[in-house]
């Protein structure tokens, strides 16, 4: 019998954030990035979140596999409009499988060049197409403490 299950004990609140994340969707990393996205980019206790395996790289691949970037151009393009969207943040992070999968050729240890390469790839794609919008680019990766904690580059 379909009915409610779960009441969720958070209040509603209707406004919605000025800003977008754009990330991978690993699970490890993720509250990592709410937290960088409320301590550091003070972008408040909520933002919208755009996850996709590899993060924003169907942005870079216009010539390559166009109906990819379109899918991501269209929603980002509705998501802007729909929601007012004045901030896009995008974050890659290290040792993502979705780079690691799709790598042709030798091996590396990671894919940070690529990587970093496609944000600014895709940043100065996402500046054209959406001039009123600011847009950011980060890394994120394990710091040099132990235990391990995340550390964040600007790029
Ligand atoms: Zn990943």
């Amino acid at each position: 019998m379909a009915g409610v299950v779960y009441e969720s004990t958070l209040v509603w609140d209707p406004e919605r954030p000025p800003t977008t994340i754009i990330t991978c969707v690993d699970g490890r990393w993720y509250n990592h990035f709410q937290e960088f996205a409320r301590q550091y980019l003070k972008a408040g206790t909520r933002t919208d979140f755009i996850a996709v395996p590899g993060g924003i790289e169907p942005l870079t691949l216009m010539d390559l596999v166009p109906k990819d970037f379109n899918f991501f151009k269209r929603r980002l393009e509705a998501l802007i409009e729909s929601h007012g969207t004045s901030r896009i943040v995008a974050i890659a992070h290290q040792d993502c499988a979705w780079y690691k999968a799709r790598k042709l050729g030798p091996i590396a240890l990671d894919f940070k060049d690529q990587q970093i390469k496609d944000l600014r790839r895709a940043s100065a794609r996402l500046r054209e197409m959406f001039p009123g919008v600011t847009v950011e680019t980060y890394f994120a990766r394990l710091g040099q403490t132990q235990p391990e904690t995340v550390v964040f580059d600007a790029v």
